[in-house]
């Protein structure tokens, strides 16, 4: 609510503040290496996506 800054207390402003916190979004663990991974990504630590390897070490595609 819009109220003078004086008239919100330290720790009122704090309790509201509790809730404001930044979140990594979209984190799963890679089914294959089990590395946090972005979720619809190839995994970058061993190459799996969708249950086979799509990417080689040296990061060429499998075909
Ligand atoms: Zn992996």
């Amino acid at each position: 609510m819009a109220v003078p800054q004086r008239r919100i207390s330290k720790t009122r402003k704090r309790l509201r503040r509790t809730h404001f916190k930044l979140e990594v979004a979209g984190l799963v663990t890679c089914p294959n290496c089990g590395e946090m991974i972005k979720s619809h990504h190839v995994c970058p630590k061993c190459g799996y996506y969708d249950g086979k390897v799509q990417i080689n070490k040296d990061g060429k595609l499998v075909k």
